[in-house]
């Protein structure tokens, strides 16, 4: 079963994705794990990315799926694999949808993490990292020392408040598309309210998957 993961930044679709994963015994895909381990193993798709990479652009949607059609066509996504940060805007739907069916497979459910902007900015700005161990901490403020190693919690640039409003800009501009386009072409679309207790979030979505 091709599972596609979709929701706002900060919705928790990475933590969730790895627990259904683990649940339905697939591997979870994320466009950033592929890629990195494209470029590692110095595949063909991988060299392609890096050329990018280092001159400084973002790597196009062409690269990324060949990446993608090496990761479905593998042997350890046989029995399926839940997709996060894979489909980011329309053409990325399309792109993804026919690699799928060129494969003879299809996706068989769309997984969309519900949650409002301010829960999601309260939830992201409580975020904090340790500036000398890099252990991530969640609701302790900024310049508070670190337990584990007496550093000091800082919060990354992209958790500032106005950084979240950017960033949910661009998913409303760019991904909230998808879910349209997705429900048009007859793609089985599953909403999940993802705030509260995350076994809670993890038993909504197995259910939304008839598990
Ligand atoms: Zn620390």
């Amino acid at each position: 079963m091709i599972i596609v993961l979709l929701g706002p930044p900060g919705a928790g679709k990475g933590t969730q994705g790895e627990r259904i994963a683990e649940r339905l015994g697939i591997p979870k895909i994320a466009t950033g794990d592929v890629l990195r381990d494209a470029i590692r193993n110095g595949t063909e798709q991988g060299l392609a990315a890096k050329a990018y990479m280092d001159r400084g652009d973002l790597v196009p949607d062409s690269v990324i799926l060949g990446i993608m059609k090496d990761a479905l066509s593998a042997p350890a996504t046989a029995r399926g694999a839940i997709l996060d940060g894979v489909v980011r805007t329309v053409p990325q739907a399309e792109g993804l949808t026919s690699l799928v069916a060129s494969l003879g497979r299809k996706v068989d459910k769309v997984l969309l993490f519900d949650i409002g902007d301010d829960e999601l900015v309260k939830r992201l700005s409580g975020r904090t990292v340790c500036d000398k161990c890099q252990t991530p901490y969640r609701d302790r403020e900024p310049g508070t020392t670190c337990p584990k190693c007496g550093g000091t919690l800082v919060r990354r640039p992209d958790d500032e408040p106005e950084a979240i409003r950017t960033r949910l800009a661009v998913y409303r501009a760019q991904t909230e598309p998808v879910i349209k386009w997705a429900r048009e072409h007859d793609l089985d679309v599953r909403e999940i309210d993802a705030t509260g207790d995350l076994d809670d979030i993890t038993d909504r979505a197995m259910k939304a998957l008839d598990k």
